[in-house]
């Protein structure tokens, strides 16, 4: 049950929770003879609605006078009145007849599980914070407990290999006249020599040993759950650690005795409130205004708590109110909306950039107070399900914080001057109908921008919400303007009257724009063709998870989802693989975003074109795992499905979807996984999955994406920890990453600004040694401003296999030499190429046919040249040649983001991420 209630699981209805208790009870009750059943509650800690299933259940007729267990663990401090709840129920259910239950007392076995939840979300953790109170709060349990009124309907278990807890138990028990009511329970293997001591102990009631029982197939399961046992048990502060070298004469016997004694003095006073108690709709404590520059990312919602899962069951009843903007049916609304900005542009880019941080740091406020209007638009106008929509506010608020703290960054550089774009048409897509026009609006404004954002047209309300906290926050409303226009040529002329442009959606726009006007500053996310590497060396289990939710998540419907399994070696054909992914997927809950159990939820619109096809049409070599299924009567309502056999190079393998269909591949070895991996004229987001180290430095060395994740989803990239955006056709324009240091800074224009008596030799001296100290410091470090100690972040910047340098006829030599000079700092190697010597037309094809898209330009170039280079998407970096090492190297780097999973099960692996530079 636990398992079942993880992080997609917003309806923590007694209902639902009480029907899946009620098929486990009854398939055990059909075993004979009857199996006990014990409740786990791992990694859930809404103790009340569990309890509250587990006591329905066994009120029902059907279960009445069957005897239960139930687990307790006393890490977490609610335990104690849960533990008082149970007794008063049980004493009464039994005086009316009914069975009695049994609680099996236990300290606790996830908390270093307990502690990775924590500090990737951000929230509290669940468990006390020292063992002295576990301790304590264990003894004050078992002192409550066993008292002969107390013990007549429950039978206590006490779970322990801590010899002092077991030996109090057993001296109160017997000083109370309750030992009958008293089990001991150890694991098997953990301290065989103590168990066979207990058992002669315990007056004839033995020792129930535990041991896990699973078919043959399965017996790698039962030897995880036995190692995890002992991985823990060995942890620092727990008692088996010390057990070889507990001498009663010793140091390791003091202490441990010391602590019995702590423990037992203070049961008393413990605390018992509940660690997690962050109750939304309140803004996450986090929102205030914290001046000190540094950044912390924004909780999510904790849908542990009860109050929130209320909070979220009323928010998706709500519908938003009609989007308030009028459609703009000619152009002259536009060129009115233009007029404005531009005026108001000027006082904006004035504007102290404190001042502007201060303003972007009231909207991450405004954002926070408005989480619920959001999400309810997003569930409703987007058919997001809450769990994919309450973290893009987060998202959104963090850009408004980090790009807030960028403004400071366009200060006191040393060689060039910052002047933003002017008006930036911002315009975003319908998959992220927050986050990402969030993003774009607030990274122009925090550059000094005015903006026009453009919502997506199918997603117009929730771009306005968020219009709206920017103006509440005090962003003038002719600074930010929303325009909604029809994807028409009055789109066109909007986008074309801009100054700039932020577009996030497919290569095919991108081009198109480029198409209207080769010269416009275009800062594109497009799409991607994303596949997850699973090797033999994996844990298939956790693999198919992340896979199933990297694909499946939002019915697919992001840029970052993973579209294709490659499968190494073995695991294509192992059955344990199939199974897994055909239960993980069957079992998705399919349905209306509205309904809280939704995992999949309708895509946006009838799936036509590509997506229509990969959902319909197998190609050859191709069957379905799970075929696609259209749901009642519904045409934007499927059950995902999932191709193997799909043939490299094949039309599956090279296309993106954009929906719930994902594809597996075969491969022979990781070389070739990796090469089908890169194939893809893409370069979004890549995983894999290997416990082998080498596998994974292999793969990280040559993975050609953007984002690149080890043993964990590929998607839900987060501000500053994981900075998003892609290489090759995924990206179009600079490149620098969303959520990343760079991004703000690209949005305007840097003049280079006068050094010494403007000589040239100068000149070159301030940009050898400006570089070099921008490479030493920056570009070859690499970087983990978040510092988790579970999950390595890694930003770093990759050079680029080459760069192609355009001189046109009037170019300063001394620039052209400053150029060289930076790309051999990145090691990247040149080809030049001089527009007297070569046409556009064979400048272009030939670095096509090297497979470059970056250029940098000295001096003029024509417009034929951008339209060619339009076409193909290829990047010409044509911004003035400054001695700013910061600003210049950039262009012959590609920036990465790799997110690394460090622990299993919560025990941390390796210190990958403590060799990285961690700047905070
Ligand atoms: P001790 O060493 O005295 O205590 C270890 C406990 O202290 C652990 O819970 C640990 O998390 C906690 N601790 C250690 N350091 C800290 C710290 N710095 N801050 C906070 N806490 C700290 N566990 C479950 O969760 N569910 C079960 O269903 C379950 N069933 C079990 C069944 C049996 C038969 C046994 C023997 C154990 C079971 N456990 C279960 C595991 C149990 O919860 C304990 O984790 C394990 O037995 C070690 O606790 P201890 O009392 O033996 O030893």
């Amino acid at each position: 049950v636990a398992s079942q209630l993880n992080y997609w699981d917003w309806d923590g209805s007694l209902d639902r929770i009480t029907d899946r208790l009620g098929q486990l009870f009854r398939r055990a009750a059909m075993t004979d003879p009857p199996t006990f059943i014990n409740l786990d509650m791992e990694e859930y800690h809404d103790l009340e609605i569990t309890i509250a299933a587990f006591q329905r259940l066994l009120d029902d007729p059907e279960f009445f006078t069957n005897e239960a267990g139930i687990v307790l663990q006393t890490y977490l401090p609610d335990s104690f009145a849960a533990l008082r709840e149970l007794v008063g129920w049980a004493s009464a259910r039994r005086q009316s007849g009914g069975g009695g239950i049994k609680i099996r007392l236990v300290k606790g076995a996830n908390l270093a599980m307990e502690r990775v939840d924590a500090a990737i979300h951000g929230w509290s953790q669940a468990p006390y914070e020292t063992k002295a109170e576990v301790d304590a709060n264990f003894k004050r349990c078992l002192d409550w407990v066993l008292r002969p009124n107390r013990t007549q309907a429950v039978r206590v278990g006490v779970a322990s290999h801590n010899l002092f807890d077991v030996a109090w138990a057993h001296l109160l028990g017997r000083d109370r006249g309750v030992s009958e009511r008293l089990d001991f329970e150890m694991l098997q293997g953990m301290a065989p020599a103590q168990a066979r001591v207990v058992k002669a102990e315990a007056e004839g009631r033995g020792l129930l040993l535990y041991t896990p029982i699973v078919r043959d197939d399965d017996f790698d399961v039962a030897i995880s759950y036995l190692f995890r046992r002992l991985e823990e048990n060995a942890q620092p502060g727990n008692f088996l650690r010390s057990l070889f070298d507990l001498d009663p004469a010793g140091t390791t016997f003091a202490a441990e005795a010391d602590r019995f004694r702590t423990a037992v003095a203070s049961r008393w006073e413990v605390s018992s409130r509940p660690r997690r108690e962050q109750a939304r709709p309140a803004p996450a404590a986090f929102g205030a205004g914290r001046d000190d520059g540094s950044f912390l990312n924004e909780p999510d919602t904790d849908p542990a708590v009860a109050s929130n899962r209320e909070w979220a069951a009323a928010l998706v009843t709500q519908r938003p109110t009609p989007v308030e903007a009028e459609l703009a049916e000619t152009i002259g609304p536009i060129d009115r909306a233009f007029d404005r900005a531009r005026r108001a542009a000027a006082t904006w880019a004035a504007t102290d950039p404190g001042d502007r941080r201060k303003v972007l740091h009231a909207v991450a406020d405004e954002l926070a107070r408005n989480r619920g209007r959001l999400i309810s638009c997003m569930v409703h106008e987007a058919n997001k399900t809450i769990a994919e929509a309450d973290p893009e506010v987060s998202e959104a608020i963090d850009f408004a914080r980090y790009y807030g703290d960028r403004a400071l960054d366009l200060d006191g550089h040393e060689h060039a001057r910052f002047t933003p774009l002017g008006v930036i048409a911002v315009v975003p897509p319908w998959n992220f109908p927050v986050a990402i026009p969030a993003g774009g609006v607030l990274a122009s404004l925090a550059a000094g921008n005015a903006v026009i954002l453009k919502p997506a047209p199918q997603t117009p309300r929730c771009a306005e919400i968020v219009a709206e906290c920017c103006w509440a926050a005090g962003v003038e409303p002719d600074v930010l303007q929303l325009v909604r226009t029809p994807d028409n040529e009055i789109g066109q002329h909007l986008v074309t009257s801009a100054d700039g442009v932020v577009l996030t959606g497919s290569a095919d726009t991108a081009r198109l724009f480029l198409s209207w006007r080769p010269e416009l500053r275009l800062f594109a996310e497009t799409s991607g063709k994303n596949a997850m590497i699973i090797t033999p060396h994996a844990d298939i289990d956790l693999a198919v998870a992340d896979l199933v939710r990297s694909a499946f998540g939002h019915s697919g419907q992001k840029c970052s989802a993973a579209s294709l399994a490659i499968c190494v070696g073995g695991v294509y054909e192992s059955p344990r693989f199939r199974r897994q992914l055909v239960d993980s997927v069957q079992s998705l809950e399919i349905g209306r975003t509205d309904v809280l159990s939704t995992v999949v939820g309708p895509t946006i619109e009838v799936p036509s074109n590509k997506l229509e096809r990969g959902l319909r049409v197998l190609d050859d070599g191709e069957e379905w795992l799970v075929e696609p299924e259209q749901r009642d009567d519904q045409p934007q309502l499927w059950r995902p499905g999932v191709r193997i056999g799909v043939q490299p190079g094949s039309w599956f393998h090279a296309t993106e979807c954009f929906g719930p269909v994902l594809g597996v591949m075969a491969a022979v070895d990781l070389d070739e996984a990796i090469e089908l991996q890169n194939s893809s004229e893409y370069g979004l987001t890549g995983g894999i999955h290997s416990l082998d180290r080498a596998e994974v430095e292999r793969w990280v060395e040559r993975v050609e994406v953007g984002n690149a994740y080890v043993n964990r989803v590929t998607t839900g990239a987060i501000v500053q920890r994981q900075p998003f955006g892609g290489w090759k056709a995924s990206s179009v324009g600079p490149g620098a990453k969303a959520g990343g240091p760079n991004y703000v800074a690209q949005l305007g224009t840097w003049e280079p600004t006068k050094i010494g008596d403007g000589t040239a030799e100068e000149f070159l001296a301030a940009a050898a040694e400006s570089d070099e100290r921008w490479w030493r410091e920056e570009y070859s470090l690499e970087h983990d401003p978040t510092g988790l100690f579970c999950e390595a972040n890694v930003y770093r910047y990759r050079p680029l296999p080459m760069i192609a340098v355009r001189v046109g006829p009037d170019a300063d030599a001394a620039l052209v030499k400053r150029v060289l000079a930076a790309a051999a700092v990145c090691s990247v190697p040149t080809l030049v190429s001089m527009t007297d010597t070569e046409s556009d037309v064979d400048f272009i094809a030939r670095i096509v046919g090297l497979g470059l898209d970056r250029v940098r330009v000295v001096g003029d170039i024509d417009d034929r040249l951008r339209r060619l280079a339009g076409e193909r998407l290829i990047h010409l970096a044509d911004d003035p040649v400054t001695a700013d090492g910061r600003l210049e190297l950039g262009h012959y780097l590609r920036e990465q983001s790799i997110s690394w999973t460090l622990h299993r099960f919560g025990n941390v692996l390796d210190a990958r991420n403590q060799a990285a530079d961690r700047r905070r």
